[in-house]
Formats: structure tokens, C-alpha cells, sequence
């Protein structure tokens, strides 16, 4: 029974074990069992999935993928974990937990292991990383079929917004580029141990099937982005062409705007993921 949630039951692991919690690894143990059992019904967790997920901890959440799904590989850095995971986890033998750093788990070849199953990734997971983490399985084009996570409230607002408000930006356009992110819950830090001194959501992205824009050199249209938000409160055309790069003129980017109908003196917070792709097009 996933029974790891209960507050009590958590002290209990970390006083039997010892165990010191290592802020370096961005260890914030969920305690509230129905956050857990919420994230596992958003991530639509079902008999038929392959589950990723990142940083098990103590195996809270492990233990509540574990009753829906198919297959859970759990991922964790810390080996001082290892050894409460191999007893918090002893009942599942739907779980393989490997001793690693996400960031160098090949998820294509684990697929690939798998049947070529496309991957369902669920977290809790550890603030420090979560931008690396999310844009490393976007855009490395593992196999995924949707990415469930809890990460601080900022990081799911800047995933969500659109143009024209403070939180838009260069995460906003490549998450939207890749999925479609919806804020499914909030979450208070008292349902935490430590609390962590922030807010969380958990977002679901659910990956597109094709991308929402066409653009011919992706890669050109994010340096574009990435140039116009590096100088977010500069005009447009200036942040591009400061930016050495990007290798345009202020002309070349006026005439491009005006050819896409928009004013020379606009942000880069103001435009759409179509609008940049335009952008990119015809720079
Ligand atoms: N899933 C647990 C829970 O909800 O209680 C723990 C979540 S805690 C916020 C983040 C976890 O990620 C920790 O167990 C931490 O050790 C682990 N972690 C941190 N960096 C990692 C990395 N690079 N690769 C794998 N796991 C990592």
C-alpha cells in the first residue's frame, strides 16, 4: 500500500535512516497524499504506460506511479537514497530505480529497450534543474507522450503565458513550440519536508504531434528569441541587431516587421510563436 505520503511515515524513514536531506540536490519530500494520488490522475497514469520518473526520493510518489502504471523507471542522483528505496519500494515489481543523473540517462535508448514505448515522465522535481531538465526531453526528441511535473509557481506560470505580460518569455515560446502546458494544480509549501520557500504547481505538457508553427530553420528562429528577450526592455529591432549572433541590421529587421504588418517599435514580449517564426523566415 502507498502509504510513504503520511507526514509521519516520512520522519519516520528519514529518523530510521538517518538520513540528511541534501539541499544541493533540491530534496523537498512531498508529505500530502492527495497531491500525490492528483499528480498520478493528471498524468492520466494507466495500465498501458511506461513511466520516467525523476528524482524518487523516498519513493512517495514512486509508490503511487507504481499502483496505475505499467512500468516505472525511477531515476535518483543520491545514493544515500538507494538503500530506503530498495525498502519503501520492496512490495512493486513494476519499478527499476537507477542510481543516476537524469541529465545523462539516454531516455531514447530506454524507449528503444522498451518496445520503442513512448515515455510518460512524472516529478516531483528538483528546482535547481527543472529548465535544463524540461528543455533537455523537448528538445531532444525522446519518444514522449507528455511530461506531468511539479515545479515552482513561477516556472509554471513563465511555461504557460502568452505574449504581452512579465512571465513571457524564451521558455514560454520553446515549451509552446514542442507542447501544449496546462497548470493542473497549486500547491502550498506546508505539503512539503523541508518546505521549500516558494510556491509550486504541478504542469502537465502534453507533446504536440507536429509542431504548432512551420518555421524552416528552427534552430535560428530560438537564437532569434533568445537575442530578443536577452534585452527584453530594448525594441526589437535593437536587441537583434546588438545582438552579434543574430548578424542583421536595424534596417533588415524594420523591413521584416514591416513586411509581417508590425511596428518597428515593438518588444519581443509582444509577438506570438507565429510571429517569430515569420520573423525567423524571412531574416
Ligand atoms: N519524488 C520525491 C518526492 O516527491 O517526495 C522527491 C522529490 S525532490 C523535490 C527531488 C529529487 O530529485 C530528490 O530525491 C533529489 O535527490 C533528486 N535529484 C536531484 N537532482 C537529480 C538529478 N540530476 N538526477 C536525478 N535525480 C535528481
Amino acid at each position: 500500500m502507498a502509504d510513504l505520503g503520511m507526514p509521519q511515515k516520512t520522519i519516520e524513514i528519514l529518523k530510521k535512516y538517518d538520513f540528511r536531506i541534501q539541499k544541493k540536490y533540491g530534496q523537498n519530500f512531498l508529505i500530502d497524499p492527495h497531491v500525490l494520488e492528483r499528480i498520478v490522475t493528471e498524468a492520466q497514469v494507466g495500465p498501458e504506460d511506461l513511466v520516467v520518473e525523476i528524482g524518487p526520493g523516498l519513493g512517495s510518489l514512486t509508490q503511487h506511479l507504481a499502483e496505475h502504471a505499467g512500468e516505472v523507471v525511477a531515476v535518483e542522483i543520491d545514493r544515500n537514497l538507494i538503500p530506503i528505496l530498495e525498502e519503501t519500494l520492496a512490495e512493486y515489481h513494476n519499478v527499476t530505480v537507477l542510481n543516476e543523473d537524469i541529465l545523462k540517462v539516454d531516455l531514447t535508448k530506454l524507449s528503444h529497450d522498451h518496445g520503442d514505448r513512448p515515455l510518460k515522465v512524472v516529478a516531483n522535481l528538483p528546482y535547481y534543474i527543472t529548465t535544463p531538465i524540461v528543455m533537455g526531453l523537448l528538445e531532444s526528441r525522446v519518444p514522449l507522450k507528455s511530461i506531468t511535473v511539479m515545479v515552482q509557481k513561477e516556472v509554471a506560470d513563465r511555461m504557460q503565458v502568452g505574449p504581452g505580460t512579465k512571465d513571457y518569455g524564451a521558455l514560454s515560446l520553446a515549451v509552446q513550440y514542442y507542447a501544449k502546458p496546462e497548470i493542473v494544480a497549486n500547491v502550498p509549501p506546508n505539503c512539503f519536508i523541508p518546505r521549500p520557500n516558494v510556491g509550486s504547481a504541478v504542469i502537465r505538457l502534453t507533446l504536440h504531434e507536429a509542431p504548432p508553427v512551420r518555421v524552416r530553420d528552427e534552430k535560428r528562429m530560438f537564437a532569434l528569441i533568445r537575442a530578443a528577450f536577452g534585452q527584453r526592455r530594448k525594441t526589437l529591432a535593437n536587441a537583434l541587431s546588438n545582438a552579434p549572433e543574430i548578424r542583421v541590421s536595424r534596417e533588415q529587421v524594420t523591413k521584416a516587421l514591416g513586411e509581417l504588418g508590425l511596428s518597428e517599435t515593438i518588444r519581443g514580449e509582444a509577438l506570438t510563436l507565429e510571429q517569430f517564426a515569420g520573423l525567423s523566415d524571412l531574416l
